[in-house]
């Protein structure tokens, strides 16, 4: 039976054997394999049986049957080889590793709705653009409990493989999704998040059901706040985020815990054609009904309001705001919201809607800013539950303490706009901040009622920017890609680690991996005194006027040296860098141009006291709460602000820590076009992305040592057929099958024999092996 499946006319593979097996008789299942081919009719009868009751009770939809049927070798049905038409289930399989081999694998492959493919563990996943029936309960059925090389690839197994790992070794996990926007990654999340919440839980209890929902639903209200419509995404990300699921003893989830990344909140004053602000804003006028609009001094329509009408187009066609309204205010309750929380969310959008349309006019001779539209005024006050004259001295000037005496400063008209953009940001931001604070209580494991015995593993799923590369790379697209270069280092680090520990396990001598270590990137960003953050916050922090152009000098002067970094006054010959503006870096992925235009100010990120100190003293208690800095008293002197960049690298460096102790699991998301098309394969893009995600590189990395490596018992399962001594049945242990067929066919110096695993270096051995193997059958 182990010889050849086929033989028994039936769709079998191991897992029903081994199932068979044990449920029958195992010394039966035995003798008969001695007898290789010619299986004992009777038993043959019976396993026939007992798969066709098995697949029948499994499948009742067969259109929606994962593709299972044996390939023609008979071998291991729906495995990796799903046989030549599919292309190559694993990259690291490939014969030449080079950019042209690898798109016309993953080309063949999407081309064939075969949305994943495998690099080692890795898994690399090409957007669809249109729905795909893969994801049903069929397919959950038939990935639980597998190993990752039993079913083709499919994002399933890696999740079932991370939960196996948590549940099995009782060890933490990570799942990093990285791609570029629209590359899809939230969906991938979602997915994961979804497979798990369908395979565990067996027992039905009613705690674990409402955690379960608990986590699905905080996606909803993530999404709502922190989402927007641009030009690459209707549903776009503008955050980063970390979630851990917690785990009992038993597997089952019983809360989690959400870090966020980064909210874009430039996006709250501005949105270029064609994309909108945070759906939030959309919902609440779409969705509230008449009496609450006019409650909250807000009209049905959103041409009227400055900050969501520059887009040009407010309602989108894939999504139903009025509706989403509704999903929100159920995910709320869900999530314990209470009814004055929800109700103070939405008072604060539309003051931030009302501040976009307030203006400013010069009240005296020295252009000092005033606010005639005093309805206006009284509405937002009203909004934020402030009074109208705090309000307008927050909006028009600055209290500074000077020498031990306080005076009020006013602002210019221009003074007055930045500052109005500025708190709108700030609020929007904390807003936010504060949200994702209410769900990690409602998620808290220890908060969920559950009693907690024995050991909590995570499982954490991280959903974060991949590198950007845009026509006018800033300050965002900076820290951005300064993440990816930590996630790169720690993917290397992760990777070479695991290696380590199986050889060490395996009883192998360590052999050293040539590989491109890109910590002189992370290095040139984050390094204290010389490093670009360090200089950046020097200038900011340096008194008298500072420009973005004096922030490039000084990092001409102190990166004069480094390989990776280059701007316009060290190569005066580069016509591509503009003088006094671009500076380049070369990132692990490729070579991005920064131009330093409002690197100062955005690392500055200022926030007046005078608006921290409004909002603190709000009557309402939601405001208090996102301004806690507001009750320090004026004179008191304040530490120096910490700035964006300095604060989002503490972020990034905690970030790593979190995931550094967890075994590790990658999605690679890639985008087909930009037409968001179901069936463009836009050769020119998919290769940039193939290399900037670095997947040329993780496929060598993972070829560096040992290409292939596999138990005892499946190497010789499966090439037994290639010496006669171990055909039809090798008499002895696993380990002299495997040396035997190794030494017959002369590929010792290319193999190591592990505890459990035979070892091979080159995937050229394998491919031969696999020629032979198709010979023979
Ligand atoms: P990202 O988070 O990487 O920016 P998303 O996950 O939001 O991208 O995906 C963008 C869009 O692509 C989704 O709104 C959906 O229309 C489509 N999409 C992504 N993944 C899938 C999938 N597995 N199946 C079907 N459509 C998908
Ligand atoms: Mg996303």
């Amino acid at each position: 039976v182990s010889g050849n499946k086929s033989d028994l006319g039936v769709v079998i593979n191991e897992k029903d054997i081994e199932d068979f097996a044990s449920d029958v008789n195992v010394l039966y299942f035995e003798t008969s394999a001695k007898t290789g081919k010619n299986v004992n009719e009777m038993f043959r009868t019976v396993l026939r049986k007992s798969i066709k009751t098995k697949n029948s009770s499994k499948h009742t939809e067969t259109e929606n049957k994962p593709p299972t049927t044996t390939d023609s070798n008979g071998f291991m049905a729906g495995s990796i080889h799903e046989g030549p038409e599919f292309g190559i289930g694993d990259f690291v399989l490939l014969h030449d590793v080079t950019l042209e081999a690898f798109m016309d694998n993953l080309k063949l492959r999407y081309e064939k709705n075969r949305l994943y493919t495998y690099i080692g563990e890795v898994v690399v996943s090409v957007n669809p653009y249109k729905p795909v029936d893969i994801y049903n309960k069929n397919y959950v059925d038939e990935y639980k409990g597998r190993e990752i090389y039993e079913r083709p690839p499919h994002i399933f197994a890696l999740a079932d493989s991370a939960y196996k790992t948590m549940k099995r070794k009782s060890r933490d996990t990570c799942i990093v999704i990285s791609g570029e926007s629209g590359s899809g990654k939230t969906e991938a999340s979602k997915i994961i998040m979804r497979y798990i919440a369908a395979v565990t839980n067996v027992g039905g209890q009613k705690e674990v059901e409402r955690v379960k929902d608990v986590l699905i639903k905080s996606n909803v209200i993530l999404e709502a706040f922190g989402n927007a419509r641009t030009n690459r995404n209707d549903n776009s990300s503008r955050f980063g985020k970390y979630m851990d699921i917690n785990f009992d003893f038993k597997g089952d989830p019983v809360g989690g815990h959400i870090n966020n990344y980064l909210l874009e909140k430039s996006r709250v004053v501005h949105q270029q054609t064609g994309e909108r602000n945070f759906h939030s804003f959309y919902q609440l006028i779409f969705g509230a009904n008449d009496q609450k609009l006019s409650e909250l001094k807000l009209t049905r329509d959103p041409k009227k309001y400055f900050y969501i009408n520059q887009g040009g187009e407010p309602k989108c066609a894939t999504i139903n705001d009025r509706e989403d309204y509704r999903s929100v205010m159920n995910a709320m309750k869900t999530m314990g919201f209470g009814f004055d929380q929800a109700e103070a969310l939405w008072k604060i959008l539309s003051a931030v809607l009302n501040l976009g349309n307030t203006s400013y006019e010069a009240v005296d001779d020295h252009d000092m800013a005033g606010i005639s539209d005093k309805k206006l005024l009284s509405n937002i006050a009203h909004l934020l539950s402030v009074t109208p004259d705090e309000l307008q001295k927050a909006l028009c000037s600055r209290v500074i303490a000077a020498g031990g005496q306080v005076v009020e400063k006013g602002l210019t008209v221009s003074e007055a706009m930045y500052a109005r953009d500025a708190y709108a940001k700030a609020t929007y931001d904390r807003m936010f901040t504060w949200i994702v604070q209410r769900i990690n209580e409602a998620i808290d494991p220890k908060a969920s009622g559950m009693r907690l015995v024995g050991k909590n593993t995570v499982i954490g799923v991280l959903d974060i920017y991949g590198f950007e590369i845009f026509d006018n790379n800033s300050f965002e697209q900076f820290c951005i890609n300064y993440c990816n270069e930590k996630l790169q280092q720690l993917f290397i680090e992760l990777v070479l680690k695991q290696e380590q520990e199986e050889y060490m396990r395996e009883g192998i001598e360590w052999i050293h991996i040539e590989y491109f270590n890109n910590k002189i990137i992370c290095d040139l960003v984050e390094q204290a005194h010389k490093g670009v953050l360090a200089i950046l916050d020097e200038a900011c922090l340096s008194v008298g006027k500072v420009t973005d152009e004096m922030f490039l000098t000084a990092m001409s002067q102190k990166l004069a040296k480094h390989e990776h970094f280059t701007c316009r006054a060290l190569q005066p010959a580069d016509k591509t860098l503009e003088h006094k503006r671009d500076f380049r870096i070369k990132h692990y992925a490729g070579d991005v141009v920064y131009s330093v235009e409002s690197f100062i100010d955005k690392n500055k990120d200022t926030l007046f006291q005078d608006w921290k100190r409004l909002l603190f003293n709000s009557k309402e208690q939601v405001l208090k709460e996102m301004f806690p800095e507001g009750k320090q008293h004026i004179t008191e002197t304040t530490k120096r602000p910490i700035t964006a960049g300095t604060s989002f690298k503490n972020s990034i460096i905690a970030l790593v820590d979190i995931l550094a102790c967890k075994e590790p699991h990658y999605v690679r998301c890639v985008k087909p076009n930009d037409l968001k098309s179901p069936s463009v394969f836009d050769q020119q893009r998919v290769k940039h992305q193939v290399l900037y995600l670095g997947l040329l590189e993780n496929v060598r990395v993972r070829r560096a040592g040992f290409a292939y490596r596999a138990p005892y018992s499946r190497f010789l399962q499966r090439y037994k057929c290639l010496t006669s001594h171990t055909w039809p049945t090798f008499r002895g242990n696993e380990i002299d099958g495997v040396k035997t067929i190794i030494r017959t066919l002369n590929y010792e110096n290319d193999v190591a024999y592990g505890k459990s695993k035979v070892f091979i270096r080159s995937p050229q051995t394998l491919f031969q092996l696999e020629e032979a193997r198709d010979k023979m059958l």
